[in-house]
């Protein structure tokens, strides 16, 4: 709106100084046109001496006609005639000579009546009312308008007009120009006076306040439409934004499942869609960063379960070997054996559970070499051919041919094959069957199957998890073997599967990448 106004402002100042500049010039032209008109006429009547009476009768007439202030002035600047200011519109009563209406031509040119007559400006000549009843007289009447000027000429023969009646007409629409031109009357070298036109009619003054009203008016409605429709592209553009701030300040209030309703491909709408993307990724970040914060919350408490477990077991021995049980050589056997086999399982749990982390954080750096797959499961299984002779378990160990030489860990490799052969025998019942081996068909598998009732399909999906047993499993264990197997494998790249077959057994392999297995030499 500021600036539609200042826009208009400057065009019409530069419109109004045009137009001043204009009128300026048709008003000096005007005034100087008059004033050489009767400069012409005045020059007979200043030679050889000044006719105050004609040249007072030439002021008057001129002043009517130019509806200007004239003035006559000799050689010194004297004035000799002066027509006085001039209030228009107006009219001028002339008695008319008896014969004009009888003769052929009764239309006489309006200066010779001006100039060869009586005339006056009603209510200034009184003699008017001297004349005898019926005399004739032309009452010419003049109007300016700002657009022109023109005279209505009517002959009466009855009294003049009354002054009240002339006054009602009698209104100047315009102010009088300050403004004064001067003409010599005669040439340069015999200047015998001068004619002074001034007191025109303003209508500079009058067409430069209608210009300025005019440009006034459109600039205010030029204005008030431009304010309008800037009201209405300021909502188009500021809604959808504050929608897309609604939204924002919704999710830093925590609504994360808050979304910006922006339709639109425009700038305002990719904003939208990129916030409502961003508010996507953040969602599903936090149920991530939530998710991952239970699993470590359960896994601290099945941690703390586990160790207190053995923790408990040793407390009790503890107290009841110092409450006497001591003295009896056998319940203390008992109990030192039983002590020592928790001591060992707190040392395994917490064993597992740093290299579980250590694996997890990424810290740990693996002693990756080329080792023979074979050796590898020969040393796995050495520990518990005892185990799976004192169940009658039968216990293959498969050697791969040709040799295999697998990239690993070989320790860590161990440890996972050796969870994976305590799992077997003990999920195995009495007069089944282990077998472990290794082969490469693609990638490098090693594998450790048993017979038996195989893995519950209930159970199936969270195996790998820390801490998870099976529902029904009964043998000892702490549920964190196979959770390290994993963790284990995928330090490696690999990963571990498991076919199973209910009421059959089944077969975990250890799926190592091809280029962690070469051909031994
Ligand atoms: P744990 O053996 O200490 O219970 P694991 O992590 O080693 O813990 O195994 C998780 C669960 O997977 C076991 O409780 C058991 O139910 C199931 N499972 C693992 N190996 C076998 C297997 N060879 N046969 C049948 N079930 C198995």
């Amino acid at each position: 709106m500021l600036l539609t106004l200042l826009t208009a402002g400057l065009v019409g100042a530069l419109a109004i100084s045009l137009v001043k500049r204009y009128t300026d010039q048709q008003e000096i032209d005007y005034l100087t046109s008059n004033a050489n008109a009767a400069a012409r006429q005045a020059l007979p009547l200043m030679i050889p001496n000044a006719n105050p009476y004609e040249l007072q009768q030439l002021a008057q007439t001129a002043a009517f006609l130019g509806n200007v202030r004239v003035r006559i002035r000799d050689a010194a600047s004297g004035v000799i005639a002066d027509s006085g200011a001039q209030s228009g519109p107006d009219t001028f009563v002339m008695i008319l000579p008896p014969d004009i209406g009888n003769t052929p031509d009764n239309s006489p040119s309006m200066m010779s009546i001006l100039l060869g007559r009586r005339h006056a400006a009603r209510g200034q000549d009184s003699s008017l009312d001297r004349m005898p009843p019926g005399t004739r007289y032309m009452l010419v009447e003049r109007e300016d308008g700002p657009w022109g000027r023109r005279f209505v000429f009517q002959a009466v023969s009855n009294t003049p007009p009354t002054e009240s009646a002339a006054a009602t007409t009698a209104s100047d629409p315009t102010g009088r120009s300050n403004r004064t031109v001067s003409v010599p009357i005669g040439d340069a070298a015999h200047t015998v006076g001068y004619v002074e036109l001034s007191g025109a009619p303003d209508f500079g003054a009058a067409t430069i306040s209608a210009t300025a009203s005019a440009i006034l008016v459109a600039a205010l409605a030029a204005s008030l439409v431009a304010g309008i429709v800037a009201l209405f592209v300021g909502r188009g553009l500021t809604a959808p934004l504050n929608k897309l701030a609604l939204a924002a300040n919704r999710m830093s209030s925590g609504d994360l499942t808050t979304r910006a309703q922006v339709t639109g491909n425009d700038e305002t709408g990719q904003l939208a869609q990129q916030f409502n993307q961003m508010a996507e990724r953040l969602q599903s970040s936090f149920a991530e960063i939530e998710a991952e914060r239970d699993t470590l919350r359960r896994f601290i408490a099945d941690a703390s379960h586990e160790l207190r477990t053995p923790i408990t077991a040793l407390k009790t021995f503890n107290e009841l070997l110092r409450n006497g049980a001591a003295d009896d050589m056998d319940v203390r056997s008992e109990f030192l054996t039983e002590s020592q086999s928790q001591i060992e399982r707190l040392g395994w749990i917490t064993r597992n559970l740093l290299d579980l982390s250590r694996l997890d954080s990424g810290f740990v750096n693996l002693d990756v070499a080329a080792h023979d797959a074979g050796e590898m499961l020969q040393a796995a299984a050495g520990a518990f051919k005892q185990a799976a002779l004192d169940r009658d378990i039968t216990f293959n160990v498969i050697q791969p041919e040709p040799p295999l030489a697998v990239n690993c860990d070989r320790a860590r490799m161990e440890i996972a094959l050796s969870n994976l052969i305590d799992n077997a025998i003990k999920y195995t019942p009495s007069g089944g069957r282990v077998t472990v081996g290794a082969d490469a068909a693609g990638s490098i598998r090693l594998w450790v199957e048993n017979s038996g009732a195989g893995i519950d399909p209930v159970d199936l999906p969270h195996i790998f998890e820390r801490f998870y047993r099976g529902k029904g499993s009964n043998a000892r264990g702490s549920g964190l073997g196979l959770a390290l197997v994993k963790s284990v494998v995928q330090a490696h790249g690999g990963h571990v599967a498991v076919q199973n077959d209910p009421g059959q057994g089944c077969r975990f392999m250890i799926e190592l990448p091809e280029s962690g297995a070469t051909a031994a030499g």
